[in-house]
């Protein structure tokens, strides 16, 4: 057993069509595991489809809103009934609303703890019988640098990425007995849409990530695709509850 290899391993990457979630999916796909694309926009995640496709990847979009309990549940159902199992769930589908707290609408702080929060929950519940069924499974949740920081523009984000440590550490107590390791995985400053789009909105950003960040560049979406391989296999069998930054050593440095 190479414990490194996630061959006939089944995975859903929410928000896998782009960013973090693609860079995750074609590391996974690399190591041999097939890979559900679940997100909302299908152009996007028909183009990733096809790359990982023609990288040699068994891979389907399933279209997923995890703002919705019943789109999660139906993923998780179909693709048990499509590929037979699910070994690999990685929560990485989230978003932002960026402005000074006292301006929040309670909409848009619902919005955000919706999407990042209760659509970890509510997909990681749904995925526990299938994987309890199969003797085990790997929950991989994304947080962030907003896990361990605050920022003046991301009340409701960081309030989203903190509680996603915590919920990382109770599924992993939760199912421990049932083989099932929850790990939350913390990104430094990776280039992708979201921070493309916090650079609009956030003057001075970018300089600041760079001067700020010991490796002195912005991360890349395949940074991301090695920690994947190693939590989704046998490698982190006795890993579970950690929340590991993959960030440059950003979180690091004083
Ligand atoms: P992207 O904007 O590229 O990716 C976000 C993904 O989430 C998209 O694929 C989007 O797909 C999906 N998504 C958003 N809302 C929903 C929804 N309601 N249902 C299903 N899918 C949804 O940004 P990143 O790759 O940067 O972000 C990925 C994750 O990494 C997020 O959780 C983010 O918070 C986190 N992160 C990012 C960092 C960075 O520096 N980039 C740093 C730390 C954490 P679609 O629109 O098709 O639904």
């Amino acid at each position: 057993m190479s414990l490194f290899d996630l061959s006939g391993r089944v995975a859903i990457v929410t928000g896998g069509n782009g960013g973090i979630g693609l860079g995750m999916a074609q590391g996974l796909a690399a190591a041999g595991a097939a890979i559900v694309v679940a997100a909302r926009n299908r152009e996007k995640s028909e183009a990733a489809v096809a790359a990982l496709t023609a990288a040699g990847a068994n891979s389907i979009f399933m279209p997923l809103d995890v703002g919705d309990p019943a789109s999660c549940r139906r993923v998780v159902t179909e693709t048990v009934d499509r590929f037979g199992r699910l070994d690999i769930l990685v929560n990485n589908a989230g978003m932002s609303v960026r402005k000074p707290p006292e301006t929040y609408e309670v909409a848009e702080w619902q919005a955000v703890l919706n999407v990042n929060l209760t659509g970890t929950f509510v997909c990681s519940q749904a995925a526990h019988g299938p994987m309890k069924q199969a003797g085990g499974g790997k929950i991989i949740n994304i947080g962030s640098m907003m896990s361990i920081f605050g920022a003046a523009y991301a009340a409701a984000y960081s309030a989203s990425k903190g509680a996603v440590v915590q919920l990382t550490k109770s599924l992993a107590t939760a199912w421990a007995a049932d083989n099932i390791q929850a790990n939350a995985v913390l990104p430094g400053w990776i280039d992708t849409e979201l921070t493309q789009e916090a650079r609009r909105q956030v003057a001075g950003l970018h300089e600041r990530i760079l001067r700020r960040t010991p490796a002195g560049r912005w991360g890349r979406p395949e940074d991301l695709a090695g920690i994947a391989v190693f939590l989704a296999g046998p490698a982190s069998d006795f890993v579970t509850g950690a929340a590991i930054p993959v960030d440059g050593g950003f979180s690091v440095e004083f």
